[in-house]
């Protein structure tokens, strides 16, 4: 049996039909694997104490 790349990526996109939906944002200073905690006006890194506002 070959050796088939299949690793296991945490599901940050869901495809639905042809459009690719984001479910959780990762931080862009700590890189893919770290996410930010969704607040309700804003996002923050628990790790780096990133933020982002959302805007409406
Ligand atoms: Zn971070």
């Amino acid at each position: 049996m070959g050796r088939t790349k299949n690793v296991k990526v945490p599901t940050l996109y869901e495809v639905k039909g042809n459009k690719v939906v984001r479910k959780k944002e990762s931080c862009p200073k700590c890189g893919e694997g770290i996410f930010l905690a969704e607040h309700r006006d804003r996002k923050t890194c628990g790790k780096c104490s990133y933020m982002v506002f959302k805007k409406k």
